[in-house]
C-alpha cells in the first residue's frame, strides 16, 4: 500500500475516510514537519531567515495603482474578460526585451505565459515525464521543483554542485551510471544564476560543456531564471537558452523582479514544443490572468522597470552584505557560499550538527532558516542550512545571526 503524508495527521493516524482513494502521484504531496515549525516561525518576534520572499515594500506602489487605474479605465473588459492560452501578444513582447538582457533572442511565437515559473515547471515535467523517467537536479534543488518532480512520480537524481555550479564531470558520471541501469533520463533541471538554495552561479564554461553533453545525451535542460537580473557585482554569464534553441527549455518569472502576487512568469519553449506546452496551459487553466498581465504590461510600458531592479539589487546587496559579514563575525569556524545576487546564502555546519534536528532549538531562540534537507529528495542535507538575506532588514539580519550563533555554540558544546 503506497503512503500518502498529506492524508495524515502529525501523529500519522490516518483520519481521511478517502485515503484509498487516491492516485499514487499524490503520495509526492506530502506536507513536511519543517512546514509546521515554519508557522510557529512566522510569529513576529521571530526573526525569519527561512522564507525566499521578495521585498516587495521596495516597490514604487503608487506607479502599480496607477497602472491597475489605467489597465480598468482603458481596456476594462478585455482585462477582465478570458484570454490567450498563450499570453497576450504584448507582454510576450515585453518579456522578450527583457530576456534580451541575458542573452536571449527569442521568437514572440514561442513564448507561453504562466501562472508563475512554478506552474512552468509543472507544465514541463507533464509533457515529458512517466512514473519512473529520470530528472538529474543539482545537490541541492529548489524544493517547490523536487515536489513538483514527485507529484509526477519522477526518480529524481541529484548532481553534485560547487562554488561555479553543477560539476560537468560528475553529470557525466552520473548519465553513464544511469544509462547502464537502463533508466531514462529526460531532462536536466538546473538553475546557472544565483541558485536556489546554494547562491552559487555556473560558470560559462560549464554551461558550454553541460550543454554539450546534453545534447550528446537527448537530455532537454530546463533552465529556471528567475533570479538573473538581481545580480550584485556584475552581471552573471548569459543563459544557457542564449546559447542553444532547439535543447533547453527556460523559464522566467516577474515574481522577483516586480511581485509574486502578478503570479505572472513564462516559458520560452523550443519551437517543436511551443504547441504542446500551450495545449497544456489551456487545459491545466484555460488562460492566465488577463488581468495581471494587463496590469504587468502597462507597468513595464509606463515604469522605469530597469531602475526598479537596480534599486532591488541595491537592497538585496546591501542585505547580503550584513549577513555575510555577521556570519565571519560570529560563525567564524563555519563555511558559507559568497553569493553575487538572489536571495540565499548556503551554510554548511560542523558534522556532529543535523540541521533538521536543530530547528525546533533555533525557534526557541528566536531565528529560523530552512533545514538543508528541504533540497534533496533523497533525504540528505543534514549538514547544511539555507538562510535568506531577502526580506529581513539589515539590522534584523545580524540578530538573526547572533541568535544562530548561540544555537549552533550552543550545540557543539552539548
Ligand atoms: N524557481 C525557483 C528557483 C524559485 O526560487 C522559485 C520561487 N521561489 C520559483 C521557481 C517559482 O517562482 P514563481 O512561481 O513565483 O515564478
Amino acid at each position: 500500500m503506497t503512503s500518502h503524508g498529506s492524508t495524515r495527521n502529525s501523529t500519522g493516524t490516518n483520519l481521511d475516510p478517502w485515503y484509498h482513494h487516491y492516485a499514487d502521484r499524490a503520495a509526492g504531496l506530502s506536507t513536511s514537519e519543517v512546514r509546521a515549525l515554519f508557522a510557529v516561525a512566522s510569529r513576529p518576534e521571530v526573526v525569519s531567515l527561512a522564507g525566499g520572499m521578495p521585498f516587495v515594500s521596495a516597490l514604487p506602489s503608487e506607479l502599480i495603482r496607477s497602472s491597475f487605474d489605467r489597465v480598468m479605465t482603458d481596456s476594462g473588459p478585455q482585462a477582465l474578460q478570458y484570454g490567450s492560452g498563450q499570453g497576450t501578444p504584448a507582454l510576450r513582447e515585453q518579456i522578450l526585451e527583457i530576456m534580451a538582457l541575458e542573452g536571449i533572442h527569442g521568437s514572440v511565437d514561442d513564448v507561453v505565459v504562466t501562472t508563475g515559473s512554478q506552474q512552468g515547471l509543472d507544465l514541463v515535467t507533464k509533457l515529458f515525464i512517466n512514473p519512473g523517467d529520470v530528472v538529474l537536479a543539482e545537490a541541492p534543488s529548489y524544493v517547490g521543483a523536487i515536489g513538483v518532480f514527485r507529484s509526477y512520480q519522477a526518480e529524481i537524481s541529484h548532481v553534485a554542485l560547487d562554488d561555479s555550479g553543477l560539476v560537468p564531470e560528475a553529470l557525466r558520471e552520473r548519465i553513464a551510471e544511469l544509462n547502464a541501469a537502463g533508466k531514462s533520463i529526460k531532462l536536466l533541471y538546473t538553475i546557472p544564476n544565483f541558485h536556489n538554495p546554494a547562491g552559487v552561479t555556473l560558470s560559462r564554461e560549464r554551461r558550454l560543456e553541460i550543454l554539450e553533453i546534453c545534447r550528446d545525451n537527448g537530455i532537454l535542460v530546463l533552465e529556471d531564471n528567475p533570479y538573473g537580473l538581481l545580480y550584485f557585482d556584475g552581471p552573471p554569464p548569459q543563459a544557457m537558452r542564449s546559447v542553444e534553441e532547439d535543447g533547453v527549455v527556460y523559464l522566467g518569472s516577474f515574481s522577483k523582479t516586480l511581485a509574486p502576487g502578478f503570479r505572472i512568469g513564462w516559458v520560452l519553449a523550443p519551437h517543436a514544443i511551443k504547441e504542446k506546452l500551450i495545449l497544456a496551459n489551456e487545459s491545466a487553466i484555460l488562460s492566465p490572468s488577463s488581468f495581471s498581465q494587463f496590469v504587468v504590461s502597462e507597468y513595464l510600458r509606463t515604469a522605469d522597470w530597469k531602475a526598479q531592479i537596480e534599486t532591488f539589487r541595491g537592497v538585496y546587496r546591501e542585505r547580503r552584505d550584513a549577513m555575510l559579514t555577521a556570519l565571519g563575525e560570529h560563525l567564524p569556524e563555519l563555511s558559507w557560499t559568497n553569493p553575487n545576487g538572489g536571495f540565499y546564502v548556503w551554510v554548511t555546519l560542523p558534522e556532529e550538527l543535523d540541521s533538521k534536528a536543530m530547528l525546533p532549538r533555533a525557534v526557541k531562540e528566536l531565528v529560523a532558516y530552512t533545514p538543508g534537507t528541504a533540497f534533496f529528495a533523497d533525504g540528505s542535507g543534514q549538514r547544511f542550512i539555507r538562510l535568506s538575506f531577502c526580506y529581513p532588514t539589515s539590522d534584523t539580519i545580524r540578530l538573526g545571526i547572533r541568535r544562530l550563533a548561540t544555537v549552533i555554540n550552543g550545540e557543539l558544546e552539548l
